[in-house]
């Protein structure tokens, strides 16, 4: 496994690959690896030759009054838990690689960029779009795989390679969760041990809203029952229960009729945590 801390070398590296016609694959991370990253390095290997994955705590998806310096970080395990997966390459730059010699130009998806998540968190849906960018541009992969955990990210990305022509395949994965449901996020360290236990009312909610639908359709009624669910668990600040259309994130109208996905985001302290699931599907 070969570690790369510049641009230069990675691209070394995937552009050998291509002139030996093997096929490339990416797994954007920002480090603090759990399951749930090991699980997208699995599905890459399942569609590309060799696997490439990139460790980088991005400041610009950080707002000022974010997490970006208390940001877990632990490379030398990072490493250790990707040379174990067979993965090939891991491209670890610093900010001055990646930023050094920026001009501003960035990458806008504005559909999507300003609603939701995007809406509570100013400026990471352009942080977040332009990384994205770049890491394709440096690393050229043929697919990249992303979570649906972070599912307006992985819907924005989608829309953003669709839109642009980037000759990249988007991979989705399902959310991989603790023992209890809580979905795993290099967050979660952060939590008290009572915000711990607090937290598994995220997927619980979402598990009553999935069952609650296939009866019923009243979209404003599943909206009261997450909020029931989520209260009755005297759980952190709720900073949004949305439920949208499961592919362009527009708003619903009264009824559910076809696939919908509900987005949550509740803190506990200075964590926020974020949970999705798809319901209504037919
Ligand atoms: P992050 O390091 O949090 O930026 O996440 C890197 C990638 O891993 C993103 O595509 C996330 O959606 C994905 N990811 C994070 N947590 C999980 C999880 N519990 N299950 C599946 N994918 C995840």
């Amino acid at each position: 496994m070969l570690v790369c801390p510049t641009r230069e070398e990675i691209r070394a590296l995937t552009a050998g690959y291509r002139r030996a016609r093997r096929s490339v694959g990416l797994v954007p991370t920002m480090g603090y690896l759990h399951e749930g990253h090991l699980a997208l390095v699995r599905e890459a290997q399942k569609w590309v030759d060799k696997v490439i994955v990139s460790i980088f705590v991005n400041p610009t998806q950080f707002g000022p009054n974010e997490d970006l310096s208390t940001y877990p970080r632990d490379a030398e395990r990072d490493l250790k838990l990707l040379k174990a997966e067979g993965v090939d390459g891991v491209f670890l730059p610093s900010a001055e690689e990646m930023y050094g010699s920026r001009g501003g130009a960035f990458v806008e998806v504005p559909e999507l960029s300003g609603i939701l998540q995007g809406a509570l968190r100013p400026g990471h849906f352009r942080g977040v779009a332009t990384v994205v960018t770049k890491l394709f541009n440096i690393v050229q992969p043929d697919v990249a795989v992303f979570g649906e955990k972070d599912y307006q990210q992985l819907t924005l990305i989608r829309q953003m390679v669709r839109d642009l022509d980037m000759p990249v395949e988007i991979i989705g994965h399902p959310t991989v969760r603790e023992a209890d449901g809580l979905a795993m996020s290099s967050r979660n360290v952060r939590l008290s041990d009572d915000h711990r236990r607090q937290a598994v009312a995220l997927s619980r909610s979402l598990d009553r809203a999935e069952e609650a639908a296939r009866t019923e359709r009243n979209v404003t009624s599943l909206d009261a029952l997450i909020r029931q669910e989520l209260a009755a668990a005297a759980v952190g600040k709720v900073e949004s229960v949305d439920i949208r259309d499961a592919s362009t994130l527009e708003p619903l109208g009264d009824t559910l009729s076809g696939p919908a996905v509900v987005l949550l985001a509740v803190r506990f302290g200075t964590v926020l945590l974020i949970d999705q699931r798809v319901i209504g599907k037919i």
